[in-house]
C-alpha cells in the first residue's frame, strides 16, 4: 500500500512538473531600433543596435513568465546594413537551434528596414515546424511611448502559442501577425509601419492574446527545397528600379559586375522603359536571368502582358516585391539555371 502511494506521489509530481514546464525560447538579436538608444525621449535621433540582448530582455521581465528565455547576439546593426553573409549566419544558427530538442522556438529581434527580407530568407531556408517570430520597433527604448517592449511581449506570446507552429516565419509588429512572404514595410516612421498588401495580416496579438484568422498556402520551411547548410555565399542578383525616361546604364553595370540575375522593378505590371528593355533583352540573351517585378507595391506581375516574355526569355515574380524576388532568385540559382524551373518557384514560394 505504501509503495503504491509512493508511486502515485512520484507520478503526480512528474505530471505537475510537466504541466508547469515552460517552453525554451531563444532570442536571436540582430540590432535595429528595438535595440536603439537615443539622447532624448522627444527627439527621433538614436543609434540602432546599441542595446545588448540582455538589456533588451531585462526591459520586459514578464516574458520570463511565459518561457525560459535565452538571448544570443548575432549582430548589432541597423538593418540597412543587413547582408547575405548575416542572413546565412542567422539561418544556419536557427537551423542548428531548432534541430535541438531543448529549443521550442525562436524570436529574432531585427531592425524594421529589412525585416521583411530577413524573415522571408529564413522562411525559405530554415527546416523546422517550430515557431520563428520576427519583431522590431519603430521607436527606440529611450523614446516616449516606445513600442519595443509591447512588441517583444507580444512576440514571445506568439512564439509560445501552439497555433504558431507550422505557419512559417511570422512577423509581429503593432499588435498584428504577418506572414513573412506577404509582409512589407509601408511607412517610414509610424508605429503602424507593416502591412501585407496582397493578403492582409494572418492574426492579431493584443496584450499577449493571440488570434489567427488565416495562413499562407505558399511553400516554406520544411517544404522548401533550399538547403543553405553547406553554402557560404549566394549568386549575385541585382535590383534595377524602373522609371520614366529610364536608362540602360544600371542593367549594363549589373551585367558587367557579374550579376547572375537581375530583378527589374518595373512600372505597372512590370514594364521597363524601351531603352532599359533593350538592355534587359541583351542581358537575358547573354545568360543572365531577368525577372520582371513591379514597383507598384501590390498585385501580381504577370507573364505575357505587355512584354513578350517568351521572346526575351524573361520570367515574372508573381506577387513578390523586388526585394523578396531577389532572395528567391538567389536561392533558386543555387539549384538551377533553368528558367522554367525558376519561374515555377515564383508560383510555389
Ligand atoms: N534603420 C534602422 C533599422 O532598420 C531603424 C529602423 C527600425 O529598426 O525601426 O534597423
Amino acid at each position: 500500500m505504501t509503495k503504491i502511494l509512493e508511486k502515485i506521489t512520484v507520478l503526480t509530481l512528474l505530471g505537475t512538473s510537466l504541466l508547469l514546464a515552460k517552453p525554451n525560447i531563444v532570442i536571436l538579436a540582430t540590432g535595429g531600433t528595438i535595440a536603439g538608444s537615443g539622447e532624448s525621449a522627444t527627439k527621433s535621433a538614436y543609434s540602432a543596435g546599441a542595446v545588448t540582448v540582455d538589456k533588451l530582455l531585462a526591459a520586459v521581465p514578464s516574458i520570463n513568465e511565459m518561457a525560459t528565455i535565452k538571448g544570443e547576439q548575432v549582430s548589432s546593426i541597423g538593418s540597412q546594413e543587413m547582408s547575405n553573409a548575416v542572413w546565412l549566419k542567422l539561418a544556419k544558427r536557427a537551423n542548428t537551434l531548432l534541430s535541438s530538442d531543448d529549443v521550442d522556438g525562436i524570436v529574432v529581434t531585427h531592425g524594421t528596414d529589412t525585416m521583411e527580407s530577413t524573415a522571408y530568407f529564413l522562411d525559405l531556408t530554415v527546416k523546422s515546424k517550430k515557431p520563428i517570430v520576427f519583431v522590431g520597433a519603430m521607436r527606440s527604448g529611450t523614446s516616449m511611448s516606445a513600442d519595443g517592449p509591447m512588441n517583444l511581449f507580444n512576440a514571445v506570446s506568439v512564439v509560445t502559442n501552439k497555433e504558431t507552429a507550422g505557419k512559417g516565419v511570422v512577423v509581429v509588429m503593432n499588435d498584428e501577425i504577418h506572414s513573412a512572404r506577404e509582409v512589407t514595410k509601408v511607412n517610414t516612421s509610424s508605429v503602424n509601419a507593416f502591412a501585407s498588401p496582397n493578403a492582409g495580416k494572418i492574426g492579431t496579438v493584443y496584450y499577449g492574446a493571440v488570434n489567427y484568422y488565416m495562413q499562407t498556402l505558399r511553400k516554406h520551411t520544411i517544404d522548401s527545397e533550399f538547403d543553405i547548410t553547406k553554402i557560404d555565399s549566394l549568386p549575385r542578383v541585382d535590383i534595377v528600379y524602373g522609371h520614366a525616361d529610364d536608362t540602360d546604364l544600371f542593367v549594363n553595370a549589373a551585367v558587367k559586375a557579374g550579376a547572375k540575375g537581375i530583378i527589374h522593378s518595373g512600372m505597372g505590371n512590370g514594364n521597363p522603359f524601351p531603352l532599359t528593355m533593350d538592355a534587359l533583352a541583351k542581358a537575358s540573351k547573354a545568360g543572365v536571368v531577368v525577372a520582371r517585378s513591379s514597383r507598384v507595391g501590390s498585385g501580381r506581375t504577370t507573364l505575357h502582358n505587355e512584354v513578350d516574355d517568351e521572346k526575351y526569355g524573361f520570367i515574372a515574380t508573381d506577387s513578390l516585391n523586388a526585394q523578396k524576388a531577389r532572395i528567391l532568385l538567389m536561392l533558386g540559382l543555387t539549384k538551377t539555371q533553368d528558367k522554367k524551373a525558376l519561374q515555377d518557384m515564383y508560383f510555389k514560394y
